[in-house]
């Protein structure tokens, strides 16, 4: 696992040749270079995207051009081949040269045979995007859930992109039911977690969405249901971060006024 600026990179190196999963922005692309290079003098033969956005796939284009093949989800290459608008950020996307685009693409799951692991990513619809993959390198016992795992603050889903927190939850149970108590789990951004963090963050998102669902089934508006604080046991620990309190309920309503 690389950490950086942007989403978590995870990095399998063995006999055959480096696989990478998401790739942070393009002026990076040479410091991961050199990061890998001092791990191993085997090519990067594979970068797999978790999702579509610009932190995660910006070192495409750099990655593509040194020779390696871009794997993603067929929604990734969708929206990466297109402009793209995030409607909570208010940021406009220009799609990827082609070159940065993924080459191959998988509807549900695809597995690479790869220094001496299974490598098993598999599409989890209506999570972060609608184009998350989750990788499961099953030797190592390693999984990369890229987006769909904040580890120490709220998420960030991006409902204009096909996400839902009843997604985010889908998949979280999901990787719980496939972890043991050894299983690493890299997150999307934060540090590399566990089994049992990943519960507690499943249970948060759970619990404070089906508060703000109710909230907003019943009629409230945004200032009323962030006054009626559907988070407030969370948010001394998650609400620190990317997504501070008041835009987490934000978001959380953006999946239900739609
Ligand atoms: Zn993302």
């Amino acid at each position: 696992m690389l950490f950086g600026a942007g989403g978590n990179i995870g990095l399998s190196v063995g006999a055959d040749s480096v696989f990478v999963i998401d790739d942070q922005f393009a002026p990076l692309s040479e410091k991961i270079a050199a990061a890998i290079k001092k791990i191993t003098d085997k090519p990067v033969q594979f970068v797999l995207n978790t999702h579509w956005h610009s932190d995660h796939t910006g070192g495409n284009e750099n990655f593509a051009k040194g020779g390696a093949l871009i794997i993603a989800h067929d929604n990734v290459k969708k929206r990466l081949s297109t402009e793209q608008f995030i409607e909570f950020l208010r940021a406009k996307e220009a799609p990827l040269p082609k070159i940065a685009q993924p080459v191959v693409t998988f509807s549900t799951d695809v597995t690479f045979h790869i220094n001496g692991d299974e490598v098993y990513a598999f599409h989890m619809p209506k999570a972060h995007t609608d184009g998350d993959a989750i990788i499961h390198f099953r030797k190592s016992n390693v999984i990369h859930m890229g987006d769909i795992f904040f580890n120490g603050f709220y998420p960030f889903i991006d409902t204009s992109s096909g996400g839902s927190p009843e997604g985010v939850v889908a998949a979280a149970d999901r990787v719980l039911a496939m972890a043991d108590d050894a299983t690493r789990i890299i997150p999307g951004h934060g540090p590399v977690s566990n089994k049992a963090e990943l519960k507690i963050y499943r249970d948060m998102v759970a619990t404070v969405n089906a508060r703000v669902k109710k909230l907003a089934q019943e009629g409230k508006k945004l200032d009323e249901i962030i006054a009626a604080k559907p988070s407030a046991e969370y948010d001394e620990r998650w609400g620190k971060g990317f997504i501070p309190t008041g835009r987490f309920i934000e978001m959380l309503m953006s999946a239900w006024a739609k």
